[in-house]
């Protein structure tokens, strides 16, 4: 029997409609290369950590902050009670136990979720003391001015918590997949280990 790599896969990129709109972000080469192309050698396993939690489609988009407390946070863009951080992180944690054997990701850019060194990261630019508009909920304090501001770029929550528990995985957005050749070159590097 011969043996396949499993590589996992961001699942709106493989031209699931699990965005946050109900949309896809089909990646065609990908589709082609490792899908059709790469059968003989690679598996796919898609995943879609939001959906995973039971957040559905279509959903409120989220963004990952960084709270008053320097607490990275996964909430809702317009309802910043909802805070799905801790499952994003089981799920991810879970993931990684369900598939050990899993070393490559292809994962979807700038997303709250499951990007890589290119998701923004919002950080209140008011001050919640003063501020009055504040609200406990799930032990953390939440700013009801909405005046996030990006600061940076980070990964998303589930690439962030993959990389904490095992960092010698490789990652890599569907953005490096431009032309059959990063393909190509993709494929040489998993063959040789
Ligand atoms: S959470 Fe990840 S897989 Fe799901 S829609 Fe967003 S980018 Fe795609």
């Amino acid at each position: 029997m011969t043996y396949k790599t499993q590589i996992a896969v961001s699942a709106c990129l493989l031209g699931q409609k699990v965005r946050y709109d109900g949309k896809t972000k089909k990646h065609a080469l990908i589709i082609d290369m490792f899908l059709n192309k790469g059968l003989s050698t690679v598996e796919l396993i898609p995943f879609c950590p939001e959906v995973a939690i039971g957040l559905g489609v279509p959903r409120e988009k989220i963004q990952v902050i960084r709270n008053k407390d320097k607490q990275i946070r996964l909430v809702g863009v317009e309802d910043h009670t909802l805070d799905v951080t801790h499952e994003l992180q089981s799920y991810a944690e879970n993931f990684l136990l369900q598939y050990p054997d899993i070393k490559y990701y292809i994962v979807k850019s700038k997303s709250p979720s499951c990007g890589y060194q290119s998701t923004p990261l919002f950080i209140s630019q008011v001050d919640d003391e003063k501020s009055g508009l504040m609200k406990k909920h799930d032990n953390y304090n939440y700013n009801y001015n909405y005046n996030y501001e990006q600061a940076e770029l980070t990964s998303g929550l589930f690439v962030q918590t993959l990389q904490t528990i095992e960092p010698e995985l490789v990652i890599i957005e569907e953005t490096q997949f431009d032309s059959e050749e990063a393909c190509l070159m993709f494929f040489q590097q998993i063959q040789n280990g």
